[in-house]
């Protein structure tokens, strides 16, 4: 029993120095994940990714500079917003996935961002894009998969991460996830969530801040379902989602005019004849 309450004081005392006598991160949510634990999970996923060209083929940076380019200058918009919390702390790597069939896109803790070719596209403008990837960016930003983490496999377990007992796990948790990184399903909240910060960060830039709700109503008007949609299984569309992400646009006051496509000195058009 003493010792029980001995090992209570600790963790409770670890928990403190941790995460600080107030208890939050960047977001002002509790964290028991460092963002440390954060970069080094996201480094192993990718990591595994890259080692896993079946499932994942990656297009080689050096050979499609161009098309890297103005994906990096859709990212630089949204980082250089202000409003990404972990700007300087994440790695914001991107990678562009050559599958023409899957609409997705995906990113792993610390900042990792995955594109596929099939998303790219099937959208019209850079605006809906730029909502996309604003998403995306904001489930690392706002820490989403740490959160899971820390809901499915408790405080204990992660104090114990924290204190060196447990350094083979991170690895496995890190496989776990490369293996189904691409079907991520996140909770609803979360979704709400990152649609919601999507306008946050494209508010600050030149596209329409309500571009990921551009995304979801051509999903709707061309009939799409979440049955043959891998980002809608994960994502749950629903006509609510598109009226939050424009009603977050007012309540932001943010233009949702369309950008006019030009980035990095191309044309949308120009961008995915690259692919
Ligand atoms: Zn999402």
């Amino acid at each position: 029993m003493k010792r029980r309450i001995f090992k209570i004081t600790a963790i409770a005392f670890i928990f403190i120095s941790v995460v600080g006598l107030n208890g939050c991160d960047e977001n002002n949510n509790i964290v028991l994940f460092s963002i440390q634990n954060d970069i080094d999970l996201g480094k192993q996923v990718s990591e595994e990714i890259a080692a896993d060209p079946t499932t994942y083929p990656v297009m080689d940076k050096s050979t499609n500079a161009e098309a890297y380019a103005y994906l990096e200058a859709v990212k630089n918009a949204i980082l250089n917003s202000g409003s990404v919390a972990y700007k300087d702390q994440f790695v914001w790597q991107l990678h562009i996935i050559k599958d023409d069939e899957t609409l997705n896109a995906f990113a792993t803790p610390g900042g990792y961002i995955y594109v596929y070719t099939g998303l790219i596209k099937y959208l019209d403008n850079v605006d809906d894009l730029a909502g996309v990837m604003g998403h995306e960016l904001a489930h690392a930003d706002l820490r989403h998969t740490s959160r899971n983490l820390q809901k499915s496999y408790g405080v204990s377990f992660l104090l114990s991460l924290l204190i060196g007992e447990n350094s083979g796990e991170l690895t496995q948790i890190a496989g776990q996830l490369a293996g189904n990184a691409a079907g991520l399903a996140f909770s609803r909240d979360y979704e709400k969530e990152a649609d919601a910060q999507s306008v946050v960060y494209l508010a600050k830039t030149d596209y329409a801040c309500n571009g990921a709700a551009g995304f979801f109503q051509k999903l709707t008007d061309d009939g799409h379902t979440n049955d043959n949609l891998p980002f809608l299984s994960t994502h749950p569309t629903e006509a609510s989602r598109i009226t939050d992400i424009n009603a977050k646009a007012t309540e932001e006051g943010c233009d949702t005019a369309l950008s006019g496509n030009n980035t990095a000195g191309m044309t949308y058009a120009d961008f995915k004849a690259l692919l």
